[in-house]
């Protein structure tokens, strides 16, 4: 077959979608991809390692870790490799991981077999929730290919912390889908005390488009700091929400319009998913998506969501209402998140009802408790927590001086905004 030419253009993974509308189905996907590269020898494993690293992929799972060292940190481990593809995307507001697999699922199973290639090992997982698109997308795919004997389809517990990487590991060993302290980090004793990659279904599916297209394409869109393309769920208050694929760098106003706009006026995003930071939007119009900035501006590409807070919502409630889910998701087993989660939730829950107006110790009482649940659990959930609290304080100051004294704030009266899981909302009524 002859290799198609090399794609341009921002829509590399939904390439499918923009052109068609449609799936690639395997024969729409080797004829417009080609054929993956043979996976021959050492030197390649080697060469192909070193061309994920030089392109700067970082993981699109929240962390941004960088790929290539993740691979090489596994490749130098003793004994078989295992590769897990983290298709979970448990973040309630982010949907990208579900489009992916639904548009371009071979470029995520390409990009595992490239991944299990450069480890020199055969045992790949394939990680979703059964009653989610993503498992359904996945098997489907399955179905199309001839190599289709070479993945194992796993159902993971429908919990936020199940697709922590450990977790994923313990599952998979025959455990419980809860974190484990570290170290042993999951790269060097991971499944079955393997050393084990644990990748996000996007950063796989770059992988794949890195092995044919290579480094230097890749980081042709971009910028420095944060190379080539990203799926970003933009929803909340805008017209049309959705999964769009963006050069990194792209203005966070012009994700909003491309959705549609804002669908009524706006007083904050928040960005990263429920465990990121809200902005307000008054700085949001003058950021761009890109780790560097955003994380000088406080806050963090996370998993790749940016919603949108109506004017007329209330910031403290609707952070009540994320603490109260985060909180219920808590594995149980580190007392900081155990118990911290809940009383900030109460907290911030007390504050948002009038319950907290004039109670003068409050405040100081939930900075207090923040400052000491960050960094003291095995996985990062509380981090996250903290994280979106603090700047939940930090955005919503007038609201939260309007609440603690007993006046209306910007919000007041208005009904629940973003979307809970109804299981969390135990906390906050
Ligand atoms: S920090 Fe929380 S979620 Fe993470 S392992 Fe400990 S109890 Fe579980």
């Amino acid at each position: 077959m002859n290799r198609p030419a090399t794609p341009t253009g921002d829509h590399r993974l939904l390439a499918a979608w923009s052109d068609t509308g449609r799936p690639d189905s395997y024969d729409a996907h080797l004829a417009r991809h080609g054929n993956p590269p043979n996976a021959d020898g050492r030197a390649w494993r080697e060469r192909l390692i070193a061309e994920v690293t030089h392109s700067g992929l970082g993981g699109r799972g929240g962390a941004g870790f960088p790929t290539g060292r993740k691979l090489a940190a596994v490749a130098a481990g003793r004994g078989r490799k295992v590769v897990v593809a983290n298709g979970c995307e448990s973040d309630p507001g982010t949907h990208k991981d579900r489009v992916l697999a639904q548009y371009s699922p071979h470029l995520i199973l390409d990009g595992a077999l490239m991944a299990a290639a450069a480890l020199h090992t055969n045992d790949i997982f394939l990680c979703a929730h059964r009653d989610g698109p993503t498992y359904q997308a996945l098997g489907q795919a399955l179905t199309q290919r001839p190599d289709a004997d070479r993945f194992s389809l796993v159902d993971i517990p429908a919990r936020f912390v199940a697709s922590e990487e450990s977790s994923l590991a313990n599952f998979l060993s025959g455990g419980d889908a809860r974190p484990t302290s570290k170290p042993p980090r999951v790269f060097e004793s991971g499944v079955a005390g393997r050393p084990t990659l644990v990748s996000n279904i996007e950063t796989l599916a770059h992988i794949s488009l890195i092995a044919r297209y290579g480094a230097e394409w890749f980081r042709s869109l971009g910028t420095g700091p944060s190379p080539g393309t990203a799926l970003v769920t933009v929803g909340g208050a805008v017209r049309t929400p959705g999964v769009l694929e963006v050069a990194y760098g792209a203005a966070l106003p012009d994700l909003v319009a491309s959705v549609g706009g804002a669908s009524e006026p706006l007083q904050a995003l928040l960005i990263g998913g429920y465990s990121g930071c809200w902005v307000p939007d008054s700085v949001a119009r003058t950021l761009h998506f890109s780790h560097e900035e955003l994380r000088a501006a406080g806050t963090t590409v996370g998993v790749g969501s940016v919603l949108a807070l109506p004017a007329g919502a209330c910031g403290i409630a609707e952070t009540a209402r994320i603490l109260s889910y985060l909180a219920g998701e808590s594995a149980s087993q580190c007392g900081p998140c155990m118990f911290g989660l809940p009383a900030i939730t109460a907290d911030f829950a007390a504050m948002a009802s009038g319950a907290g107006a004039n109670d003068r110790a409050l405040a100081a009482r939930l900075q207090g408790r923040l400052s000491v649940i960050a960094g003291r659990g095995a996985c990062g959930h509380p981090d996250g927590a903290v994280r979106l609290a603090e700047s939940a304080l930090r955005t919503f100051a007038v609201d939260v001086d309007a609440h603690l004294h007993g006046r209306p704030c910007r919000g007041a009266g208005a009904l629940p905004f973003l979307p809970i899981p109804r299981r969390a909302l135990s906390l906050v009524g």
